[in-house]
């Protein structure tokens, strides 16, 4: 039993959650069937991620079953790229939907017999106003609507004409089913809704099977019912079209009599989630793809290297509201790192190389590393070393007279320690032609690796490297925020002219370990830099993305 004042014990839940409980207690429902609706227009974002997380989450919770269905009524954006997309995110959020993957279009004849329903019901006629003269009988939010001349139109006839349009015999935009409802509802929604449109366009799964598709209105509710969803959850912006969702609840013959409620949509500062700005930055190439590692989107996520349960835990640790929010993007990569830290493997990477030679040095050995400070169960990886290294040219300065605590880096006659190596001195600065430092001659005091160094030895710091030799090439693709602008989508400003041009940097010439030469695709964390993931879309050589930096310090990569 849960005690009411154990500030630690389990939170009541959300709102939705409440919902179900008092639901199952009283009989309303017998088992919690919920659905995600994503309509195959776009890839998914972050925002839908919270949908799935809260509807999935619900079912496990309450032993019931989430859907995966496709709101696919809308032919002329929709295909069939973006159910594979969506259903590839879907698995890989670590979600397992009910059954087969459901489609709206599967229940298209259903859905126009329930038309027809209506129809001989005195419930719905067909309609010849233009979208025009429509929007000019509909009133406004001060003034009720007209009805339609062709509102008392004989039932046979609109039963005819609702034929003839979906046989393909009437133009686009000559007619339109409407329910008939309320002109003067002050609920816009309620004024004589159009259910049906005429649009001679194939659909990505039914062919040309159809020439009229319905609106969302006249689809989802009774999808969810032909489903038997009990708790059809959905955002704010969809609290207004429930009450014409009750409506066709209550005046057609369904299988089962589903409820909406509604939550708060995800918002994140520097980036947006709205599918259709997303595809803008598609279309105009500002980004590469959907799957671009800056792309709010599950597959840019999954592709920059942010894992599944760190998109799972954000979620999850987000308010159920009935109202809106915008969330700080720093809250979710906070989540990132958290998980990152917990499950990366460590390794060594080197992004602006700086030759070292170790004077005292003649042959070479196989040091081991720990993949991981503290799970010793990721086991260990061998580090060549050698006479030649590369360290971080910002890892060394020749100022002898920077402090201590400032600088825990090499400094010209002191000591450092190569993390999971020796500890080194840097004797000599070797100049190329042009004065850049392109050497630097050090030697590494013996006994030194794993123990400390003997009086008078004391190293500034730790610092990270990799054998000269042994350790290859990579590039690094290295990322900012894609928007410095937190309210990407208030004001005037055009979105394109938003864009950070510092949003990504290619390093061409980094090294990394050896170990990395077969890197599988996972996040690792590059001591001292960064995490960073494989760029899974080129494997003749070594590219990394960078997930995140290992601070927050506002930009992607950090000390
Ligand atoms: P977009 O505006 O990006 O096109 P949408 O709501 O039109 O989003 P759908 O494919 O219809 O996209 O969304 C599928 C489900 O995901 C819906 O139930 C929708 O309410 C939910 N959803 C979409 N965006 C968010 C968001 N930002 N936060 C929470 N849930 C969301
Ligand atoms: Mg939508």
């Amino acid at each position: 039993m849960t005690d009411p004042l154990d500030l630690n014990a389990a939170p009541a839940g959300n709102f939705i959650e409440q919902i179900i409980r008092d639901d199952l207690a009283t009989g309303r429902v017998q088992s919690v069937v919920t659905r995600f609706p994503p309509e195959p227009n776009g890839y998914l974002h972050i925002g839908h991620a919270k949908s799935i997380c809260l509807n999935f989450g619900l079912a496990e919770q309450f032993n019931g079953q989430c859907n995966l269905r496709f709101d696919d009524t809308n032919p002329e954006k929709e295909s069939q790229e973006y159910v594979d997309a969506i259903i590839a995110d879907v698995k890989w959020l670590g979600f397992q939907w009910a059954g087969e993957v459901r489609y709206a279009s599967d229940y298209f004849a259903q859905l126009y017999q329930w038309a027809q329903h209506l129809v001989d019901n005195g419930l719905a006629y067909v309609c010849e106003l233009n979208a025009e003269q429509m929007r000019d009988y509909r009133g406004t939010l001060t003034e009720p609507g007209r009805p339609s001349p062709y509102r008392e139109r004989p039932a046979s006839e609109s039963r005819q004409l609702l034929e003839a349009m979906r046989c393909g015999d009437i133009d686009e935009g000559k007619m339109t089913l409407r329910a008939k409802i309320d002109m003067a509802s002050p609920n816009i929604n309620m004024r004589d809704p159009v259910l049906y449109r005429v649009r001679k366009v194939a659909h990505h799964r039914t062919g040309s099977d159809w020439n009229i598709y319905p609106n969302y209105d006249f689809a989802h509710g009774q999808e969810d019912a032909i489903e038997g969803v009990s708790h059809s959850v959905c955002t704010l912006e969809f609290a207004a079209n429930r009450p014409l969702y009750n409506w066709f609840v209550e005046n057609l013959p369904l299988p089962s009599l589903p409820r909406q409620y509604e939550f708060g949509r995800l918002n994140l500062t520097h980036t947006m989630t709205s599918k259709r700005k997303l595809k803008r930055l598609v279309d105009e190439r500002v980004v590469d793809g959907w799957d671009d590692p800056r792309m709010p989107t599950i597959s840019g996520l999954r592709r920059r290297g942010v894992t599944a349960n760190a998109i799972r835990e954000f979620c999850n640790s987000l308010a159920v509201a009935k109202t809106d929010g915008v969330v700080d993007i720093a809250q979710f990569e906070h989540f990132i790192r958290d998980d990152l830290n917990t499950h990366a493997p460590r390794a060594m990477c080197v992004i602006e190389p700086l030759k070292v030679v170790l004077t005292n040095c003649t042959g070479s050995e196989e040091l081991t590393a720990a993949n991981h400070p503290n799970r010793p169960e990721l086991g260990a990886r061998v580090l060549p070393f050698d006479s030649e290294l590369y360290i971080d040219r910002t890892d060394f300065s020749e100022d002898t007279t920077l402090s201590r605590k400032k600088f825990k880096r090499l400094v010209l006659g002191e000591y450092v320690r190569l993390r999971g190596a020796y500890i080194i001195r840097a004797d000599e600065v070797v100049r190329g032609d042009d004065g850049t430092i392109s050497q630097l001659n050090c030697s590494l005091v013996e006994g030194t690796v794993g123990s400390d160094g003997p009086e008078g030895v004391r190293p500034r710091g730790v610092i990270h490297w990799v054998s000269a030799q042994h350790s290859q090439p990579a590039e690094l693709r290295l990322y900012e925020r894609l928007f410095t602008n937190p309210n990407v989508e208030q004001g005037d400003v055009d979105l394109l002219e938003q864009i950070n041009p510092a949003s990504l940097t290619v390093v061409t010439d980094a090294r990394v370990e050896q170990s990395l030469a077969a890197a599988p695709q996972q996040t690792y964390q590059f001591e001292r830099e960064g995490y960073f993931v494989r760029e899974p879309s080129v494997q003749d050589r070594l590219v990394f993305n960078l997930t995140i930096g290992l601070r927050d310090s506002g930009r992607g990569q950090g000390k």
